[in-house]
This record gives C-alpha cells, sequence and structure tokens, in this order.
C-alpha cells in the first residue's frame, strides 16, 4: 500500500476526488482498501455520498423520485414518534 493512502487524513483529504472519480485506477484502489478496513473513514465516505445525492436531488430540476420521497418521508415519521416518545 502506498504509505500516503495509510494515514486517514490523507485519505480524507482525496475523498472528494475519490467521489468525482478524478483519482487513477491505482489510487482509487487504495482509497477503496482502507475505508473497507477503518470504519471512521468508511463513515465520513458514506455520510458524504447521502449528502452528494441529496444536493443532487435538490438542485437538478428534475423532481424527486416518488420513491425517494416516501423514503424521506418515512425517516421523518419515524424521528418524530421516537421524538415525541421519549
Ligand atoms: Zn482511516
Amino acid at each position: 500500500m502506498r504509505p500516503e493512502f495509510e494515514d486517514c487524513t490523507e485519505v480524507l483529504r482525496h475523498l472528494y476526488e475519490f467521489h468525482d472519480k478524478e483519482l487513477s485506477a491505482a489510487e482509487a484502489d487504495e482509497i477503496r482498501e482502507h475505508l473497507m478496513a477503518c470504519e471512521p473513514c468508511l463513515d465520513h465516505y458514506q455520510v458524504e455520498d447521502v449528502m452528494r445525492l441529496l444536493i443532487r436531488r435538490c438542485c437538478s430540476a428534475e423532481k424527486a423520485p416518488e420513491t425517494l420521497r416516501l423514503r424521506v418521508r418515512a425517516i421523518y415519521t419515524r424521528t418524530v414518534i421516537i421524538t415525541e416518545t421519549t
């Protein structure tokens, strides 16, 4: 493994490029390998992934698909129920 991708800070710094597929195949492999072995970095990666997906949906002229709207509403409803019962 290349030394620069053994360090979490370096991996997180390259996460944007990884998402945008701006890294070489070899570099992307190294980051993917690190993510599989490192839970904190994987969390960062997944949060980033979800945020980008939501932002892209919100900013695009297309309407959000019905399934996504239902899923968001289900999560929201569940959150409200949990908040009310506690
Ligand atoms: Zn890490």
